[in-house]
């Protein structure tokens, strides 16, 4: 049965793994035998290391995901380290804080241009290896906010809102050539994402009571979730946003 979940032999490009919840991923795939490809910005050298303990290869591909100008390189560059990709978690993204009333123009597309469009760009490019190759899982990183409307966030709610949607779209036009596209909503979790949400007197504790769990989620509670949905184990699931959010959606 466990033989379902195992990644051995696979290769997993997650991008912006050098922290956070894409480090937390990159070596959840890892501990369940995949090789990895970490696309980012910076230097993902802690990751590095974490994922050759235990046993698995590791690439570094720098990357600025904020145009799509290096979707194509960064799946060649993947692809070229074992000859496959497997998976693919879209994690890279990036959030901005403002009332809607002023949110600049140049903020809001930073926010689209990388939490979605080359979200869907990196997806296509994939896409197009894992179809001649007999398939393959993408994983996006959607959010609460693919649900609700947050606050402060319009850009961030919009992207990650589309995100669902484009999740829904890809799974329908790519599950007939074996590849799925699911994604998950992490709730709350203690990360540079939500830092300024952490150091508010008056946000933390009003987030911190609604989470039924008690707690902010840590990277490693999505380990679970992303070995499902990047194994075997997930193979007839095909377009769902999978929350991943100690209860607050329940509430
Ligand atoms: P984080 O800020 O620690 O990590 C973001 C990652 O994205 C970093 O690796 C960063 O380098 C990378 N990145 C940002 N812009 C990039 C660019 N232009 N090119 C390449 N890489 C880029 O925050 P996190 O919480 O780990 O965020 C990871 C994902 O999870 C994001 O998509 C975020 O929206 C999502 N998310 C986070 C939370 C949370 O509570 N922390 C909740 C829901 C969704």
């Amino acid at each position: 049965m466990l033989d379902l979940f195992n990644l051995a032999g696979r290769t997993a490009l997650v991008t912006g793994a050098n922290t956070g919840l894409g480090q937390g991923i990159a070596i959840a795939l890892a501990q369940a035998g995949a090789d990895i490809v970490a696309a980012g910005r910076s230097p993902a050298d802690e990751t590095a290391a974490q994922v050759r303990a235990l046993g698995r290869s590791f690439l570094d591909v720098r990357a600025d995901l904020s145009t799509t100008a290096p979707v194509s390189d960064v799946v060649d560059a993947a692809v070229a380290l074992n000859g496959r990709l497997d998976i693919v978690v879209n994690n890279a993204g990036i959030i901005r804080r403002a009332d809607s009333l002023d949110v600049e123009e140049a903020d809001w597309d930073a926010v689209i241009d990388t939490n979605l469009k080359s979200v869907f760009f990196l997806s296509q490019a994939a896409a197009r290896h894992m179809a001649q190759h007999g398939g393959g899982k993408i994983v996006n990183i959607a959010s609460l906010l693919s649900f609700q409307g947050g606050i402060r966030v319009p850009a961030y709610a919009a992207s990650k809102s589309a995100v669902a949607g484009l999740t829904r779209a890809l799974a329908n036009e790519w599950a007939a050539q074996g590849i799925n596209v699911n994604a998950i909503a992490p709730g709350y979790f203690d990360t540079n994402n939500t830092a300024a949400l952490r150091a508010d007197p008056v946000r933390e504790p009003a987030i911190l009571a609604r989470i039924p769990a008690g707690r902010w989620g840590q990277p490693g509670d999505l380990a679970g979730a992303a070995v499902f949905l990047a194994s075997r184990a997930s193979d007839y699931v095909h377009g769902i946003v999978l929350p991943v959010d100690g209860g607050w959606l329940a509430r």
